[in-house]
């Protein structure tokens, strides 16, 4: 995505993994060897919290310890309201309205101030990683919010392809087929990997976007809350202050019982204090439809891919939930097979983001014909033959175009791209007018799996005038194109009249909507 045909010769790219609960940022250093840049606090991982203190907006571990102190001053898991419109979520500080782009560009803008003060030099590309079933809206929010901070995005990538990234770096001579499972703290992707001869291919992906450790805080949130009122008569969870309190209870008591077989939970509202104890067993059996989500949603990916367990040579886990216990026992016994320790769940993605970063400025420099980036580096990225080491994507929705069925006198969804196609790719197709003397052809484009329009996410129309009296049947051709970033371009070419449609800026900020929040963020100190 970079739009640079003239290389500078400074440029510093990073790898950003902009989680739900946590963001992280990572760098190629000069020997080739991808490294975590702490923040300005010295941690490796950053709270996506941001507390709104006036002009200043304070991102990270203090932002987070002040979410009791002062809940109405804090923005926190931002990402599940990425591709929102304004309309459909904003939150408001000091009189602006915040869209989630613009938030997430805040907490972007922390990673990138802080870097930038710890290598000594300006940063001025990255690669953000997003969950492999963000849609598209979704990937140029996260675009958008990468630009807003400043930055020339490079690509947006998929979280797994990334984790698999980090981990198959040093790997890359054994060709293996790879399950990464990724829960997060909001968010739960899996997806299957081919290593081959330094090429990463993906070959399925699954998840559920609205699973993550959160439901397993809430779980025991609920359940401190009703013992509470049991007791006390009181539901503690009405008061903003008591509920964001009890909710840091909840989630210290749920990592505690990754290592303890029991914890105990004390929470005090109103003059009133309770005191629980929970043990792991139990907190397990509360959550353990979580878990059966959890493992069908795996048992699904691999039927997409037509894999039996046995095929899979390595399952590597990701995201903070994989410490738990019970997530382990589950996807061991599940797929019977060794389960990689060795990439940090909180690191893996933002390292593999970096490692896309410095292949996409290798290859840039090969198209130019200059190389500026040291050997060392260049070697590092490259496969058996002295290529660049090659990444593969598919497609995690199909792409569809809404028809007129004249047989059974109803609409349905036509499959332009179908889910899990090597991206990028372009499909075309010819399709007839529907009527005699159509004024308007008009593309009306959808993502998902089904072949009812109405069950299918709307993603956007493309239209063309035509000409007068033209006969039904009349030729229409269509054209999709999905770029590395999973984003969709559609044309429409008739008679000679074309009309190209980026579906995914009719999604997100207008271009001078993005420009006005760059003026208004700039106004902004970020800490
Ligand atoms: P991520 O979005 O990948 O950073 O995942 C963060 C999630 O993992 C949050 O819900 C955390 O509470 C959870 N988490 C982190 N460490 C642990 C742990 N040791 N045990 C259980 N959950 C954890």
């Amino acid at each position: 995505m970079s739009e640079n045909n003239h290389a500078p010769v400074h440029r510093k790219a990073v790898g950003i993994d902009l989680g739900t609960t946590f963001s992280a940022i990572a760098h190629i250093d000069q020997y080739g060897k991808p490294q975590i840049i702490p923040n300005a606090e010295s941690e490796r991982i950053t709270p996506s919290v941001i507390l709104f203190d006036g002009n200043q907006a304070i991102v990270g571990t203090l932002a987070k310890q002040n979410a009791v102190a002062e809940p109405e001053k804090i923005v926190d898991f931002v990402k599940r309201e990425m591709g929102r419109s304004k309309a459909e979520f904003h939150r408001e500080f000091n009189g602006k309205l915040y869209t989630a782009e613009e938030l997430s560009a805040i907490i972007i803008k922390k990673l990138k101030n802080d870097a930038e003060k710890y290598l000594g030099e300006r940063i001025t590309d990255a690669v953000i990683t997003v969950p492999a079933y963000f849609n598209d809206a979704e990937r140029t929010a996260t675009l958008h919010s990468g630009q807003l901070a400043g930055l020339n995005v490079l690509q947006i990538i998929n979280e797994p392809t990334s984790a698999a990234l980090a981990y198959g770096l040093d790997k890359l001579e054994s060709d293996q087929t790879v399950f990464v499972f990724d829960l997060g703290g909001g968010t739960f992707d899996v997806t299957i990997m081919r290593i081959e001869n330094h090429h990463i291919r993906m070959l399925a992906s699954n998840g559920d976007h609205r699973l993550g450790g959160k439901d397993w805080d809430d779980i025991i949130v609920n359940w401190v809350a009703e013992e509470f009122d049991k007791v006390h008569g009181e539901n503690p969870l009405l008061d903003l202050q008591s509920y964001q309190d009890l909710y840091n209870r909840a989630l210290a008591a749920k990592v505690q019982l990754s290592t303890r077989p029991a914890t105990t939970i004390v929470h005090n509202y109103n003059g009133k204090s309770i005191k629980l104890e929970l043990t792991r067993e139990d907190f397990e059996k509360r959550a353990s439809h979580l878990l059966e989500k959890v493992k069908t949603i795996c048992e699904i990916v691999m039927q997409e891919a037509a894999l039996d367990w046995s095929k899979i040579d390595r399952v590597l886990l990701t995201g903070g939930m994989t410490r738990m216990p019970s997530v382990r026992e589950m996807i061991r016994g599940l797929s019977n097979t060794e389960v990689a320790e060795d990439v940090s769940p909180d690191e893996a993605v933002s390292i593999g983001a970096a490692a896309q970063a410095i292949l996409a400025l290798l290859k840039e420099e090969d198209q130019l014909g200059e190389r500026v980036l040291p050997v060392e580096v260049r070697e590092q990225f490259s496969d058996r033959d002295g290529g660049l080491m090659k990444i593969t994507n598919i497609t995690t929705h199909t792409l569809g175009v809404v028809l007129w069925d004249d047989a059974k006198v109803e609409e349905y969804v036509f499959p332009m791209i179908k889910k899990m196609t090597a991206i990028p790719v372009e499909m075309k197709n010819s399709f007839g007018t529907a009527k005699a003397n159509m004024k308007n052809a008009i593309v009306r484009v959808v993502e998902g799996e089904s072949t009812v329009p109405g069950e299918c996410t709307p993603l956007g129309l493309c239209d063309i005038e035509l000409p007068p009296f033209l006969p039904k049947g009349s030729p229409v051709e269509l054209t999709y194109r999905y770029d590395a970033n999973q984003v969709l371009e559609v044309t429409v070419d008739a008679f000679g009249k074309q009309n190209r449609v980026s579906i995914a800026r009719n999604v997100g900020l207008s271009e001078m909507e993005l420009a006005e929040a760059t003026a208004d963020l700039s106004q902004i100190n970020v800490m």
